[in-house]
């Protein structure tokens, strides 16, 4: 029989290997305590949604809808399926089938994988993760202007803030009304440079011309930068909304641009949207992305509430992380147990139980091997201390107990000792405590 081929991950569809797990744990611990701080409560809803709710959500005419879902028909039934491609439509579907807004507005958040059909390059996959956020029954400024000041205290937590500069860029895309005469000027303006447009931008110059203004096409960037802006048709309500906004950013010392350019990537976002952007990852730079959509509850189907949320990539996020190098997360263990089978196996067996009782990470050898050999891999676990529980040791009812990574002659066990069995566990306990407190 030929030796049967070795299979792949699908394409842009990443592990994490263990050895970069650590740095993805000590993020989700700080995002979690950092979103508790600003009352925030988890809400998980499922990786696959009907087809109908992102169309519905999103909007037909968008990057997503149109090019990036993996929909598929369940042959079991025949309905309509799809990997969710990001947070908000599901979120959103769960506040209104649940009815979660009904006598007080939410602050609710979510993390996991999401799936989009994308050209796989740095910082862009396939399958990727976003930690989103979700403020729903919020009409003012206020709650605009907490998401900002939260992330910004998100990248301190993180150090980010040390590595490249994170930037801030705002825009109001002001209400249906406002966007509609923009969008008026904005198709006539575009149509009279028809001939500069790349074949993208032809096709979206009626149906949805506002995309064009965040093309990434370098050869469109003129015929842009001449285009009626957004924020020259706001009325009344929508800049004093922004306004609200700005002046809260200001007394709290955040810095912005505003950049009238900037639309965001979905139909329903209204009034604020924003991104943080870093520049220390080359192209796909954007850390997280957000804006209020109050429109899109009544289009899931339940009635008018105002709501704002954000999206952020943790692929990128931890890659500054990375790169900042400021993070040493790691998973080592306290204490490898050591033992020379038989008998003394039974007795590392129990032993190593009555140290997890006491609190402690503990590695038990499995398997045979010689003493040596163990203690190189009890050294190569990064643990702080070995345990052996050899033939004579366990006679005498007492195991050894090494240090393996002290440097003063005067620590606990730099000098390996024996103890009886009965006081190992309190022994190694006060030894940790030595070390975390030095
Ligand atoms: P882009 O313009 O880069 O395609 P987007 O507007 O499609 O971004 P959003 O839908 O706003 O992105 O998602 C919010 C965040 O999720 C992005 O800022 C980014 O950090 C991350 N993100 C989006 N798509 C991907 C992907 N394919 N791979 C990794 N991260 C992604
Ligand atoms: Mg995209």
């Amino acid at each position: 029989m030929a030796t049967p081929r070795k299979l792949a991950a699908v394409r842009g569809m990443n592990d994490l290997l263990p050895a970069d797990a650590p740095l993805w744990e000590w993020f989700e611990t700080r995002v979690s305590d950092w979103l508790r701080s600003y009352g925030y409560q988890q809400i998980r809803t499922p990786i696959v949604e009907t087809t109908e709710l992102f169309v519905r959500g999103i909007g037909e005419v968008t990057d997503i809808v149109e090019k990036e879902m993996y929909s598929f028909e369940d042959k079991l039934n025949g309905e309509k399926l799809t990997l969710r491609p990001e947070f908000t439509a599901g979120v959103i579907r769960a506040v209104v089938e649940h009815n979660l807004t009904y006598d007080a507005p939410r602050r609710v958040w979510s993390i996991g994988p999401l799936f989009r059909h994308e050209r796989p390059q740095r910082g862009r996959y396939r399958q990727f993760h976003q930690v989103n956020v979700e403020a729903v029954g919020f009409a003012g400024p206020d709650i605009d202007a907490e998401l900002i000041v939260m992330l910004a205290r998100l990248w301190k937590i993180l150090g980010i803030d040390r590595v490249g500069r994170v930037r801030l860029e705002l825009n109001c895309l002001g209400q249906a009304d406002e966007r509609a005469k923009h969008r008026t000027d904005l198709i006539a303006y575009l149509s009279r440079h028809e001939s500069r447009l790349d074949a993208d931008a032809r096709r979206r110059l009626h149906t949805n011309p506002l995309r064009i203004l965040d093309t990434k096409n370098p050869d469109l960037a003129e015929v842009v930068a001449g285009a009626p802006r957004i924020t020259d048709y706001l009325g009344e309500a929508s800049r004093a909304h922004f306004e609200g906004l700005q002046s809260l950013l200001h007394a709290a010392g955040i810095e912005f641009v505003v950049n009238p350019r900037m639309v965001r990537g979905l139909d329903y976002y209204n009034l604020t949207v924003f991104e943080w952007i870093t520049d220390a990852l080359g192209a796909q730079g954007t850390l997280c992305g957000g804006g209020r959509y109050d429109p899109l509850i009544e289009r899931l189907g339940g009635k008018s509430t105002p709501g704002i949320g954000f999206g952020m990539g943790i692929e990128r996020v931890i890659e500054l992380l990375r790169e900042s190098g400021t993070v040493t997360a790691s998973t080592s263990t306290d204490v490898y147990v050591l033992h020379q089978g038989g008998a003394t196996q039974t007795g590392a067996f129990l032993l190593a139980e009555r140290l997890r009782d006491a609190g402690l990470d503990v590695i038990l050898h499995a398997g045979d091997a010689s003493l040596k050999s163990q203690m190189k891999k009890a050294d190569a676990s990064g643990a702080e201390y070995a345990v052996i529980v050899g033939q004579a040791e366990a006679e005498a009812g007492a195991a050894a107990i090494k240090a393996l990574r002290a440097t003063a002659p005067s620590a606990p066990f730099a000098e390996q000792r024996i103890v009886p069995l009965a006081d190992v566990p309190d022994a190694l306990v006060d030894a940790l405590t030595v070390i975390e407190t030095e």
